[in-house]
């Protein structure tokens, strides 16, 4: 017994000490495990229960807390704003991949995914961060075949005065939302070709010149029509980006988004527009612009595809960052698949420039039906006055929402066509004074050139017919609208004078910012007006092919 006792006892001690040895190196353990992975980030809108968005400095931080997660996740600053923030692009790809060279080394499609633009429409702000922590965590897989770069808070000095008087028609978040402008009143989604803030000329030059994203994905909120869809979403809308490129995104890749979106997440989706009357939906369903001072329009213009991205403001907060961060995971999956294809596209779009295909594009447009097909609307009925509100598109009449979603046959005006085209030339050759025009060119990254002796040459001159202000300002501008006629003439031009050689890459965004009628160029922007005083525009045509001894301006 006592044997036993000793024997029991002496056991049982053991027992309890072997146990609680054991039960310490687990925790220990277990505590090194969590120390080792540590919890991962959570956006300002997640901690807020989506009350809140994140002001600059959570997005910093946010992204701050992902790099101490992973080394391997890069930060550039692309952009400093007029009031001084660092705008972050937070690079993610494989190891090795650590700059533009590296990217294009690897072979891998670049995806360039922006957000809060308009820094009063914040869900791509908050699904950007999402996704990034993925990136790190659950998704790391992805970064073997993407090479992905977020600029998560493009417009930083709007996001900042965060008010609950902002986009008031726009379900939350409840404690307010930034502005639309950026710090010096500008809109940067009509700022793509004049480039006048310093947030566009840092994406333009080191992001979308530097990097050359295969695809941009740009995220946005949409107050529009009251309509069936979570999410809406264009392409490139200007019709002298590639046709290849437009087919493309149009035939594949859209269509594939579209029904993963339906499949996997039950979500309607379609490409964004507007009822020309919410209580008459057959008249039609339009879409926006063509010109390419919108980021989507301009990205076609670099040959590349793009994706605007626009959540449906009257849904909750979080549903609009549940249906933009699932539509982005959507995204990455479908250009993973369609890799090697968007690929060919875009360097056979480079190509046929540099063999001298391009002969006509437009320089003037007009929106076109594109298809009939059943469009979801939410119907609307007339209302009193003193009831209901204005039509949310056209501003018109009173009227109120029934919240009953109802397909209608209608047609969709999706397109653009070229109401007026004109001829790409061999070169342009720019007066050596238009320093503001040549400043723009070199940030959009458009090879210049000056002719290093006097040269005599055939070529047009457009002799201009009116000048026409517009009344009204527009972003700080009133556009000027030229016409005139080219005429062909042999002219002697001095060593110094700016040459743009029509067989480079970006030869349509050249076009577009060069010719004298073009709706969106640099003459429309103000940038050629210190040298109108003559009646020839202060740029030629050099339309035939010759020998022209001139180096590379930097
Ligand atoms: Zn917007």
């Amino acid at each position: 017994m006592q044997s036993t006792i000793v024997t029991s006892c002496h056991r049982e001690p053991l027992g309890r000490g072997f146990l609680a040895l054991l039960g310490m190196t687990l925790l220990l353990f277990y505590r090194e495990v969590l120390m080792a992975q540590p919890q991962l980030p959570q956006t300002m809108a997640e901690t807020s229960h989506y009350l809140s968005t994140s002001r600059y400095d959570d997005v910093m931080a946010f992204v701050a807390a992902i790099q101490r997660l992973d080394p391997d996740v890069r930060v550039e600053t692309f952009a400093t704003t007029s009031e001084g923030r660092a705008l972050p692009l937070v690079i993610v790809g494989p190891p090795g991949v650590v700059d533009p060279a590296s990217a294009r080394a690897s072979g891998l499609p670049v995806v360039f995914i922006m957000a809060n633009i308009h820094a009063g429409e914040v869900e791509g702000k908050e699904a950007a961060q999402m996704l990034l922590r993925d990136l790190v965590s659950s998704h790391r897989k992805l970064r073997e075949e993407l090479v992905i770069l977020i600029a998560p808070i493009y417009n930083a000095d709007g996001n900042e005065p965060i008010s609950t008087e902002h986009r008031k028609t726009q379900h939350g978040p409840e404690h307010g939302v930034g502005v639309r402008e950026n710090a010096q009143g500008l809109d940067l989604n009509r700022d793509y070709m004049k480039l006048a803030t310093p947030e566009a000329q840092g994406l333009i030059h080191n992001v979308l010149a530097r990097w050359d994203p295969l695809i941009t994905v740009d995220l946005h909120t949409t107050n529009g029509s009251y309509h069936g869809y979570q999410l809406t979403y264009s392409p490139t809308l200007n019709p002298n980006a590639p046709a290849e490129v437009i087919d493309f995104e149009r035939a594949t890749l859209l269509p594939e988004i579209r029904a993963a979106m339906k499949k996997k997440h039950g979500k309607e989706t379609y490409y964004y527009g507007n009822f020309v009357d919410q209580l008459s939906p057959e008249k039609g369903w339009y879409t926006f612009d063509s010109r390419p001072r919108f980021g989507n329009n301009y990205a076609g213009l670099r040959n590349r595809f793009v994706i605007l991205s626009e959540a449906y403001s009257y849904i909750d907060f979080r549903a609009r960052v549940d249906v933009t961060y699932e539509f982005l995971h959507e995204i990455l999956a479908a250009v993973k698949s369609n890799a090697r294809k968007m690929q060919k596209v875009a360097a056979k779009a480079d190509e046929q420039i540099r063999r001298g295909k391009l002969r006509k594009l437009g320089v003037r447009f007009e929106i076109k039906p594109w298809k009939d097909t059943e469009i979801l609307w939410e119907r609307c009925v007339h209302a009193d006055s003193g009831h209901g509100s204005p039509d949310p598109w056209t501003e018109k009449g009173l009227i109120q929402r029934t919240g009953e979603i109802v397909p209608v046959k209608m047609t969709d005006y999706g397109i653009f066509v070229p109401t007026e085209r004109s001829d790409v030339p061999f070169a342009y050759l720019i007066d050596p004074a238009a320093h503001e025009a040549i400043r723009t060119l070199q940030t959009h990254g458009i090879i210049i050139e000056t002719l290093t002796a006097e040269t005599k040459l055939d070529v047009e001159q457009f002799v201009i017919g009116e000048a026409t202000r517009a009344e009204q300002e527009f972003q700080k501008h009133h556009e000027l609208t030229l016409t005139g006629k080219w005429k062909s003439r042999s002219e002697t031009f001095p060593a110094g004078t700016y040459l743009v050689r029509m067989n480079q890459p970006l030869a349509r965004l050249a076009f577009y910012l060069l010719e004298p009628r073009s709706d969106d160029g640099l003459f429309a922007w103000g940038q050629f007006d210190t040298l109108l005083d003559s009646k020839i525009a202060p740029v030629r045509r050099v339309q035939e092919a010759v020998a022209v001894d001139a180096t590379v301006t930097r």
